[in-house]
Parts: C-alpha cells; sequence; structure tokens
C-alpha cells in the first residue's frame, strides 16, 4: 500500500482498474516552454496538472502518485520516453499514456504503441486536438475496447455505432460507419484505398469499381461530418489515398 496522499479522498481499489482522482494529469516534458504552455492550457480546462522534466522523475513520480492520464514526451534526456514506459508497463502501471512526439514516422508510431502507449501526438498539434483525445481516454476508460473515439468535435461511440459532431447525431449507413471508424482509428494516417478495401469492404484484391466506391461513400461521409463546420475532418492525400485529421490541408 503507498502512503495516503495528504488531502486525497480517492477510494483505494483493491484491484482492477484502480481510479485515478479526476482530471488529474501528469505531463514529461523537458522543454520548459512546452510544459508550461501544456500547464497553463490544461490548468484553464480544469486539469490538476503536475510536470516532471525527466523520465526519471516522473519513474518515481508515479511510484508513489497516481494520475488519470500522462501525456509523455519521447525525447527526454537520461533515460528517454519509450524505455520509462515500458519499464511503466512491466510493472503494470495501467495509467493511459499519450505520447508526445517530434517525430511522425510509421515506425516511431508502431514501437511506441507497441510500448504500452495508447495514443499518440505529433507536435506541434492543436490544443484542441489534445483536449479531444483527453475526453476519449477519460470516457473509455483503461481496459476498455476504446468504445468511444473523439477527434475535433467528431465523437463515435462503438458500442451503439452513434455518431455525433457538435453533439448533433448523424445519420450513418452500415458502410459509411465503418469507413468512418477505421479513418478516426487511424487518425492523422493516411489510409490507402488498399488498405480501405481490405479493412473496410474485405476485399483483397482492388478494383476500379471498388475503388468508385470508396471515393463515393468517403464524398457521402464529408457531406455528412464536414459539410456544415468550419473544421474539415476528412482529407484527401491526392495519389495516396485519405486521411483524418483536425484542420490541415
Ligand atoms: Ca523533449
Amino acid at each position: 500500500m503507498p502512503p495516503p496522499t495528504p488531502g486525497s479522498s480517492e477510494n483505494a481499489a483493491p484491484e482492477g482498474p484502480r481510479p485515478a482522482p479526476s482530471g488529474r494529469l501528469l505531463v514529461v516534458e523537458d522543454e520548459e516552454k512546452v510544459a508550461s504552455a501544456l500547464r497553463e492550457g490544461l490548468e484553464g480546462e480544469g486539469y490538476d496538472v503536475v510536470v516532471e522534466t525527466t523520465g526519471e522523475g516522473a519513474f518515481f513520480r508515479l511510484a508513489r502518485d497516481r494520475f488519470e492520464v500522462i501525456l509523455l514526451d519521447l525525447m527526454l534526456p537520461g533515460r528517454d520516453g519509450l524505455e520509462v514506459l515500458a519499464a511503466l508497463r512491466k510493472q503494470g502501471l495501467d495509467t493511459p499514456v499519450v505520447v508526445l512526439t517530434a517525430r511522425d514516422t510509421l515506425e516511431d508510431r508502431v514501437v511506441g504503441l507497441d510500448a504500452g502507449a495508447d495514443d499518440y501526438l505529433v507536435k506541434p498539434f492543436a490544443f484542441a486536438e489534445l483536449l479531444a483525445r483527453l475526453r476519449a481516454i477519460g470516457r473509455r476508460g483503461r481496459g476498455g475496447d476504446q468504445d468511444r473515439l473523439a477527434v475535433d468535435t467528431l465523437d463515435i461511440d462503438r458500442a451503439t455505432r452513434r455518431v455525433t459532431r457538435k453533439g448533433q447525431a448523424l445519420e450513418l449507413t452500415v458502410k459509411e460507419f465503418d469507413l468512418l471508424h477505421y479513418l478516426t482509428r487511424n487518425a492523422r494516417q493516411v489510409v490507402s484505398r488498399d488498405t480501405l478495401a481490405r479493412e473496410v469492404w474485405r476485399e483483397t484484391a482492388r478494383s476500379t469499381t471498388l475503388d468508385n466506391v470508396i471515393d463515393v461513400h468517403i464524398s457521402r461521409l464529408r457531406r455528412k461530418i464536414d459539410l456544415d463546420h468550419p473544421v474539415k475532418l476528412i482529407h484527401t492525400v491526392r495519389g495516396v489515398g485519405f486521411m483524418l485529421r483536425a484542420g490541415g490541408a
């Protein structure tokens, strides 16, 4: 049993996902400017923020303190973020971790997720995007099957297949839902038509007809989720495929 935190009223559950004080975040970031901007922004949103500037610091902090979510920069002096993350997971820490990194390569992303990250944000990121991720993590909790996803003001509940944009329910066909869900799960990554054919349409071979079907579904989805909103989510990456992200061409 860790010693009780002064002033804390949290109930210690004997097992399973232990509740951390709601809205308590650990930010592990060595760049002072970034750390203080995060602290200021997140505190402004009502989060309770603790900053550690090294992997070691985070490690010791987490040995005695619990958080709802950890924001972990990868490029840290000494033990880097991935090392810290892998060590924490090995010890059984189940707190959701959002990795922050300046590097945007598929390889880094895969390594990060393999090491036990729950989500990924590439710097510089929009603060609204970070808030959306935190909300999504807060809703689904750890150990859930990512039933809920959020990007910008888009929310997807996989269990009920309900989709809303800015709180407004959207009527999607089964395929439109599957397509949107796939794009959202792979947000900020380019998804090719090949991948969509395989993962959403379950077709092993791509064809011109199928490409057209995919394009038609994309344009219907755009009409439903993006038309009335200034922040567009579905982007075409010319010659490659599509990407779901908040803003940016
Ligand atoms: Ca750094």
